[in-house]
């Protein structure tokens, strides 16, 4: 059989999701909690996200994005609606990587500087400008050289930060609670400090929050609980609810100079009917105040448990298992039935759909606690 060369296989065939649950081809239902990175906020299958899509589809599934449409109109109004205050201007992509590939390229247009300045574990893609500001040394190097000018500082260091960002700084990049990098919550100070530096130099402060946006955290968005606004909040993974989008949602000043990008499937009118429905879905059932609800209920049963940490906010949470996190997963899946992801080799990283219920949590406690038992025995 042919297969693709940049995966590894899992020997588990996926034919069918519904909400929480993902169904193989031999019938047995999985319990996703890894949403296949945060994929699939309002669950799999949802009724009104497969309605709006299938009848966008049968009308006008695309039409290139200078011919204004309904579905996309609908769908800019949408994130202006959930934007961060003041960040009202939408750019749509199809990815996350491309959502910080635009954020940096505005950031560097507005201000004229060259320099980024990145944090330690961070991610934010693998297109060549976003994995510039992606620390691993694992994605990066075999594609070197990369953007020159890209300064990282630990995570959680305000003080680096501020000797970071000088008068040649475009942009200030990082996740306001690092996912790939091991699930580290970012303080308010660090963002702040972040806030504070950008400010006075002028530079822009991009939040990427791929991972941590739409409700996951518990918050819409991540930088509301620490309430620090930045100029760029980017956006993907969930946001069509499984179709491939990203935003990158800008302050004024960074969006008027934008001009020369672009995208020929921006904003297609399928994936944005799906878009705009997910947004409405996540607000009308507030799965925000769910995620944050359940989140807290499932740190607090994997507190009980023999682990080294466990953190997180909402429902990205990860568990800090040691060296066996790669056999945790794996007996999770084939003797428990429940499908999670890592965070580097010593984190299971939960990132269920935000319509998980405590019921759900409490499988995934039991589950994790009796992976836990098989090592010690
Ligand atoms: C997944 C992720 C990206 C990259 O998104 P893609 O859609 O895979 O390009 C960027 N930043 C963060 C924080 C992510 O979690």
């Amino acid at each position: 059989m042919p297969t693709d060369f940049v995966f590894s296989r899992k020997p588990i065939r996926i034919e069918r999701g519904d909400d929480v649950y993902l169904y193989a081809e031999d019938g047995t239902q999985y319990l996703d909690v890894g949403a296949s990175y945060a994929c699939v906020p309002v669950g799999h299958g949802h009724p009104d996200v497969v309605e709006a899509v299938q009848s966008q589809v049968a009308d006008l599934t695309f039409v290139q994005g200078s011919y204004p449409t309904t579905a996309r109109d609908d769908l800019y109004e949408s994130l202006a609606a959930v934007a961060p205050p003041g960040l009202d201007n939408v750019w749509l992509c199809n990815s996350g990587t491309e959502a910080n590939e635009a954020a940096l390229k505005f950031a560097r247009s507005a201000t004229g500087g060259e320099k980024i300045v990145a944090t330690k574990r961070g991610f934010h893609g693998r297109t060549m400008g976003a994995l510039s500001a992606t620390w691993k040394p694992k994605y990066r190097q075999p594609f070197e050289p990369l953007l020159a000018d890209v300064e990282f500082v630990d995570y959680g260091d305000g003080e680096a930060m501020r000797e970071a960002v000088d008068d040649d700084t475009a942009a200030v990049i990082l996740e306001p609670v690092q996912g790939e990098g091991g699930v580290n919550p970012g303080t308010v100070e660090f963002l702040s400090a972040a806030r504070e530096a950008t400010g006075d130099h002028d530079a822009a402060l991009v939040f990427d929050e791929v991972q941590t946006g739409l409700g996951r955290t518990g918050t819409f968005w991540a930088c509301e609980a620490a309430g620090v606004v930045p100029d760029v909040v980017t956006t993907a993974k969930g946001l069509a609810n499984g179709l491939p989008m990203g935003a990158t949602l800008c302050a004024d000043w960074v969006a008027e100079d934008a001009g020369p990008h672009g995208s020929t499937f921006s904003g297609g009118p399928a994936v944005s009917a799906a878009a705009a429905t997910t947004l409405d879905v996540l607000v009308t059932a507030d799965l925000p105040g769910n995620a944050a609800d359940v989140g807290d209920y499932l740190v607090d049963r994997l507190s009980d448990l023999p682990v080294r940490d466990v953190r997180g906010e909402g429902l990205l949470v990860g568990v800090e298992v040691g060296r066996q996190a790669n056999r945790v997963l794996r007996d999770l899946a084939l003797e428990h039935q429940i499908l999670a992801l890592p965070a580097g080799r010593t984190v299971v990283r939960l990132l269920p759909p935000l319509t998980m219920r405590r019921e759900h949590a409490d499988a995934v406690a039991d589950a994790i606690e009796a992976t836990l038992q098989v090592s010690e025995a």
